[in-house]
């Protein structure tokens, strides 16, 4: 998996740099509040997801963050995708056409810099969120074919705002090969050592 997908070379050295700055604390894990059974989603439900809500948060510090509750657009509310160029999607409702890419963009980029106080080790993040996505969102270009190519938007600030952050959507937790490698990043050390290890398929 790519750890950056706007800064891969630079991720990549600074993760080596936290690796070996080993901490002294289990990581502090930003997550998006869904997966954790808040009822943040457009339609009032959750993804809550249970090695993340269950196991994880019996063990670590977890952030919940919900980027479209926290900036005020409420639930339930009309569902958002990005539309236009796969660099630069613009963030758009599906049935009403309103473009909220400003207004997210500013509100995310805020947001960062306030995460950036909390001092977290790395994110968890939903995946295929227009807001959330990390990797492969789908994006809706001007001939109307739709692409995996999209990063979410605050997904994309947590990128340029923290690139050193180490970075793991929910779908790669079947994977106990990058829940590993993701951990490791953290600096905190191996999942194994932290009693986090993960075996494929269970929780954990
Ligand atoms: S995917 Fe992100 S924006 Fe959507 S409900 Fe979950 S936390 Fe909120």
């Amino acid at each position: 998996m790519n750890p950056n997908p706007l800064f891969p070379n630079r991720a990549a050295t600074l993760s080596l740099e936290g690796a070996e700055a080993s901490l002294a604390r289990p990581p502090r894990l930003g997550v998006s509040a869904c997966l954790l059974g808040h009822p943040t989603r457009y339609d009032g439900g959750h993804r809550r997801h249970e090695f993340i809500a269950a196991f994880l948060a019996s063990r670590l510090e977890l952030v919940p963050v919900c980027p479209e509750m926290e900036a005020g657009l409420g639930a339930p509310r009309e569902t958002m995708q990005l539309t236009g160029d796969p660099e630069r999607p613009r963030l758009v409702t599906t049935e009403t056409g309103l473009d909220r890419t400003e207004f997210m963009e500013r509100w995310a980029q805020q947001r960062v810099l306030e995460i950036e106080t909390k001092r977290l080790d790395g994110f968890i993040l939903k995946s295929g969120s227009p807001s959330c996505g990390w990797q492969g969102v789908k994006v809706r270009l001007g001939s109307g074919e739709v692409v995996r190519e999209g990063i979410g938007l605050f997904a994309r600030a947590l990128a340029q705002g923290l690139p050193h952050l180490p970075v793991i959507e929910e779908t790669a937790l079947d994977d106990p090969g990058a829940w590993e490698e993701f951990i490791s990043r953290t600096g905190a050390g191996t999942a194994g050592h932290l009693g986090l290890k993960k075996q494929k398929g269970s929780i954990p």
